[in-house]
């Protein structure tokens, strides 16, 4: 199994890894095998081409006779299928996003609905995705995700409990949630709002002890959410909120359902129902229309803000989309520019945050050894994409997979160095 792209693949590839397991297939992820899956990607330009060239290298092998069989499935094949199979002839099957029960049939094995919401995580034990929606139904105009993933689907609560139950039985203790909109949970199955009620009930389910969530949307935010993450400790003080811009017109032209003015008083009711929370969003640079005066009050805008966590990108003109009606009018040297610069005033305020920490002492969870290092993170971040906290391993023991206090002794941009606390 090769996993390409987002959380949400990867949690895709382990429900197809559970279900092969299940119908006795010897199954791996990211290691040899002589009958080869890709999940692939297809958001943006860079993923696209990674997912092609993925296919196209395991195609090579296939050719070779190194490998018997090669299936593709995921996003870029849910939007590409007709032209992959006319380009890249050399794959047994390509499959779309909703294929599951087809793929396991040309993998032989049969789907089994008993067991939704049982996979073979891929994660370090001590955490796994939790996916508690899928499609959705938002109109933002750069992109595809919509066209790859359908429409929104909100999974039932007690499924979710189910899922939640069976992964801290096998030892999970941090739950990290995901969807493409996580803030819109319960709309289609509840007819409103149910975000807070999940995560108030997950944090019932014995074993977890971090639930961390991910892909908040700003328009129409359930505030409620807030109060939840202020009250449950269980529940981190932690929330990813994807915010794409911060000028007007760009906002409007993106159809993100807010503006500069509710998108700060937003972020400045976050700070004030929670004060500790870590706020992570991602930008997009480049967009359509995109002026110097804009991304002039974008970077001032993200100095005021004082983000925690902050990732940009740069904007991908994707056909299909309503973007794609608009002039791709910002050159690629300019999109690049600009996301290094912000990213250099992003690691300059990270780096003034981190030295706040400095004689801390704080609650981590031990996610791997590296080297000569233990690696951890603080409920302020999230695996992968945040800052960790190191530990000299050849001077100190700790256990991979438990929580334990640590006291940060120093700090970079995006990583903490610490000792257990006394
Ligand atoms: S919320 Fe917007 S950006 Fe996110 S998946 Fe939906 S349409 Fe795409």
């Amino acid at each position: 199994m090769v996993t390409l792209g987002c959380s949400k693949n990867i949690y895709d590839s382990e429900v197809l890894m559970g279900q092969l397991k299940a119908s006795n297939k010897d199954v791996a992820h990211e290691q040899e095998g002589n009958i080869v899956v890709i999940n692939t990607c297809g958001f943006i330009d860079n993923a696209k081409e990674e997912s092609i060239n993925t296919i196209l290298s395991f195609a090579e092998q296939k050719e070779q006779g190194r490998i018997d069989k090669l299936f593709v499935t995921g996003c870029l094949s849910e939007r590409y299928k007709p032209d992959l199979e006319a380009e890249i002839p050399n794959v047994d099957a390509y499959f779309g996003t909703t294929d599951l029960p087809l793929l396991l049939k040309a993998l032989g094995a049969d789907y089994r609905h008993e067991l939704l919401g049982e996979r073979l995580t891929t994660t370090p034990k001590n955490y796994a995705y939790l996916k508690i929606s899928e499609g959705c139904d938002r109109p933002c105009s750069f992109c595809a995700i919509p066209l790859m993933r359908g429409a929104h689907r909100s999974k039932p609560i007690e499924d979710l409990l189910d899922e939640a139950a069976g992964l801290a039985k096998n030892g999970v203790k941090e739950l990290i949630l995901i969807a493409q909109d996580s803030t819109y949970y319960g709309l289609d199955i509840y007819k409103e709002r149910r975000l807070a009620d999940l995560l108030r009930a997950l944090a019932q389910v014995e074993g977890v002890e971090w639930i961390r969530l991910h892909y908040a949307f700003p328009s129409g935010f359930p505030e409620d959410v807030l109060d939840v993450i202020a009250q449950e400790p269980k529940v981190c003080s932690y929330i990813d909120i994807p915010l794409q811009h911060i000028a007007d017109h760009i906002l409007k032209s993106m159809r993100r359902g807010t503006t500069q003015e509710k998108t700060t008083a937003l972020l400045k009711r976050f700070r004030a129902a929670v004060p500790d929370m870590a706020i992570r969003t991602s930008l997009i640079l480049g967009y359509p229309g995109e002026t110097e005066e804009d991304f002039e009050l974008l970077k001032s805008w993200v100095q005021e803000m004082r983000f925690e966590r902050l990732g940009c990108f740069q904007y991908s003109h994707e056909e299909n989309t309503h973007a794609y009606n608009l002039k791709d009018d910002v050159p690629p040297d300019v999109k690049q520019a600009r996301v290094n610069e912000l990213m250099a005033i992003q690691a300059q305020i990270s780096w003034e945050k981190n030295q706040e920490l400095i004689g801390k002492t704080l609650r981590c969870v031990i996610d791997r050894k590296e080297g000569n290092y233990f690696v951890g993170r603080t409920e302020f971040d999230s695996p992968d994409v945040d800052n960790e906290v190191w530990v000299d391993a050849t001077k100190h023991y700790l256990k991979v997979g438990d929580f334990t206090e640590l006291t940060i002794t120093a700090a970079q941009d995006f990583d903490l160095h610490a000792v257990p606390a006394n």
